[in-house]
């Protein structure tokens, strides 16, 4: 039974568009649907990922 030092990680799907982070350390709320990245700088709203313009019409 290894725990890893780190378990701190957000889902997949929250995790940083740009490099993929998902140590939740590295990811801070910088509003309430904003978050940044430590590791890459990349901010993004894991709430509503809908950036860059790709809205599934259909
Ligand atoms: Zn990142």
């Amino acid at each position: 039974m290894s725990t890893p030092s780190h378990d701190n990680l957000v889902a997949p799907e929250d995790a940083c568009p740009r490099c993929g982070e998902r140590d939740a350390d590295r990811l801070v709320w910088v509003e309430d649907d904003l978050v940044r990245c430590s590791a890459c700088g990349a901010e993004y709203d894991p709430l509503r990922r809908a950036k860059g313009g790709g809205d599934d019409a259909q």
